[in-house]
């Protein structure tokens, strides 16, 4: 006689809201750029790929003033 494995509880969440780019910065304009044309093409692991990288960039840099 084989046994039934135990039942397995997930902890399952809500998706993050999208990270909202920081205005000037352009490292975040790029990658909501990337974002979009990631969501255009049902590449959702990109998308939260981007969704990381902009919620965690070290600096947020405005282009420098001429
Ligand atoms: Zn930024």
């Amino acid at each position: 006689m084989t046994s039934t494995p135990a039942p397995v509880t997930y902890r399952l969440q809500a998706p993050l809201p999208p990270a909202a780019p920081v205005p000037g910065c352009t490292t975040c304009a790029d990658l909501a750029k990337r974002r979009a044309r990631a969501a255009a093409c049902g590449d959702y692991s990109r998308v939260s790929d981007c969704n990381i990288w902009i919620g965690r960039h070290d600096y947020h840099q405005a282009p420098i003033p001429r």
